[in-house]
């Protein structure tokens, strides 16, 4: 059954919520849902990607890694309710669990790129759209490169793509929330306070 509709997912959306979470690679957005969802009682839509898992990562738990023959046959199969490129591979969000849990009443986030969460707000513009964004470019740079884990050429595509994430993001205007990580434990508390108050 083809499940991906919007139609079906702006028809159950009063009941449960959507929470888009998007911001830039090393803004600590992660970090940020992680505790959030500790804190909050919130579903958590596992992702499918083409990416390889990095260590401690498990299949099913932080995404569905698939390869690309699979995830486009998802997409054919307008399987994803939104999904989008990035830095080469493929990331999309299988529907099917995502409506049944906001039909079923639950407050579900999404840790998507900008490109996804524009999709969504066609599809669901009563959901929630957060911006996390870094104090500034320099800060973020600074984050990234304590991070370790890019090579001097990926840190420079992710920061660039970073300003482009940030630019698309508030352009579009469909992110009506925007945290700055400043502090972390105070960026949780706004993005936990946001939640609470739908
Ligand atoms: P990472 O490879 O570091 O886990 O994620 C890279 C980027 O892909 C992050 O910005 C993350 O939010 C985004 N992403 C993860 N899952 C999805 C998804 O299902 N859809 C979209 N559009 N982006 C995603």
């Amino acid at each position: 059954m083809n499940r991906a509709g919007g139609g079906e997912l702006n028809q159950h959306s009063e009941k449960g919520k959507l929470i888009v979470i998007t911001g830039p690679s090393g803004v600590g957005k992660s970090c940020i849902v992680k505790e959030v969802r500790r804190q909050c009682e919130v579903a958590f839509s596992v992702s499918a990607t083409t990416r390889s898992p990095r260590a401690g990562e498990n299949d099913g738990e932080h995404y569905f890694f698939v390869d690309e023959a699979a995830f486009k046959q998802m997409v054919d199969d307008d399987e994803m309710l939104e999904w989008a490129e990035v830095f080469g591979n493929f990331y999309g969000t299988p529907a099917a669990p995502v409506l049944d849990a906001v039909a079923s009443g639950q407050k579900v986030i999404l840790e998507i790129d900008v490109q996804g969460g524009i999709q969504v707000a066609r599809k669901a513009p009563d959901a929630m759209f957060i911006l996390i964004a870094p104090p500034s470019m320099e800060e973020l740079k600074s984050r990234l490169a304590g991070r370790r884990s890019e090579t001097p050429e990926q840190m420079d595509k992710r920061l660039g793509k970073a300003e482009s994430e940030l630019r698309l993001a508030r352009e579009s205007g469909v992110y009506t929330r925007e945290i700055i990580n400043d502090d972390l434990d105070a960026a949780i508390q706004r993005v936990v306070v946001a939640i609470n108050q739908e």
